[in-house]
């Protein structure tokens, strides 16, 4: 059986390359009530979206600066460490 397509799907932007995507291929970034982020589809508060699996995107949001500008406030370096390591344990469920 093929995988149905829903057309109805939402569609999100990616903030690292930009490029626009049903929200199913992307995987959202959200800030925890203690500000850190953390990935999670359902979490309240803002979400910066990226494609799913691989650094790139990754690079890029950081690059340009593209969960200040989803998330509307400055990033420490330790917000940044977190964003890091939130993606590195959302890569490594994948691969399970
Ligand atoms: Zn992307």
């Amino acid at each position: 059986m093929p995988p149905t397509v829903d057309i109805t799907e939402p569609q999100r932007t990616c903030v690292g390359c930009r490029t626009v995507r049903p929200q199913s291929t992307l995987v959202r970034y959200a800030l925890a009530a203690n500000g850190s982020p953390v990935v999670s589809r359902t979490a309240a508060g803002r979400g910066a979206w990226l494609c799913a699996g691989g650094e790139t995107c990754l690079q890029k949001a950081i690059k340009r600066r593209g969960f200040e500008r989803a998330w509307k406030r400055p990033l420490t370096a330790a917000d940044y460490e977190a964003l890091r390591i939130a993606h590195e344990a959302m890569m490594a469920n994948m691969s399970n």
